[in-house]
């Protein structure tokens, strides 16, 4: 390593020790650092008395209450917006800072599991051109099926056992198109 290198490790390290996560930087006196060694979000601890400081105005004025919270919860990459009447989180009085708790994660995602289950996605019938391949698609319903070949443009599916009719597949659209208009 020459000097050129040395002084550029040198100059590194003010921006290493700013880079140091935020659990490691002495801000964790307020909680149980032997819980602390993987990054997470603070916990604020129910046990401790009321009214408790607020890191936002510095008072002393943080007291439990209850809220009307419009949810926005991302899980399996999918958005979740949904209303919550009543959420028990803990507020400063004097300057509206809200804080959530331990608590108020878990009526979160309690929430969030109710949400999920009533919005089991329900099927509706489409059709779908592919462009690669030039066929239009026809699902009717969810059921499993069976193709059967028709012609060598067109496929019709059957449900299994009652042979229900629950789509089709026209292959070679642009031809029939193209047929058609000419007849
Ligand atoms: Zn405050």
């Amino acid at each position: 390593m020459n000097n050129e290198e040395v002084r550029k490790k040198i100059s590194d390290i003010p921006r290493l020790i700013k880079a140091r996560p935020w659990w490691k930087q002495g801000l964790l006196d307020e909680y149980d650092k032997s819980t602390c060694n993987t990054p997470r979000k603070p916990i604020i601890h129910n046990k401790r008395p009321f009214p408790r400081p607020c890191y936002e105005c510095g008072k002393l004025d943080v007291w439990p209450t209850t809220i009307d919270y419009k949810a926005e919860v991302k899980h399996g990459g999918q958005l979740y917006k949904f209303d919550i009447t009543g959420l028990q989180v803990i507020q400063c009085r004097s300057c509206n800072e809200i804080y959530f708790d331990a608590v108020a994660d878990e009526q979160i995602s309690q929430a969030l599991e109710v949400i999920m289950e009533d919005s089991t996605p329900v099927f509706k019938p489409f059709v779908y051109y592919d462009p690669d391949g030039d066929c239009l698609e026809v699902v009717l319903s969810m059921d499993n099926f069976y193709g059967e070949y028709v012609n060598k443009n067109l496929v019709t599916y059957h449900k299994h056992v009652t042979d229900e009719l629950v789509g089709l597949m026209i292959d070679n659209v642009s031809q029939l198109c193209k047929k058609i208009t000419e007849e």
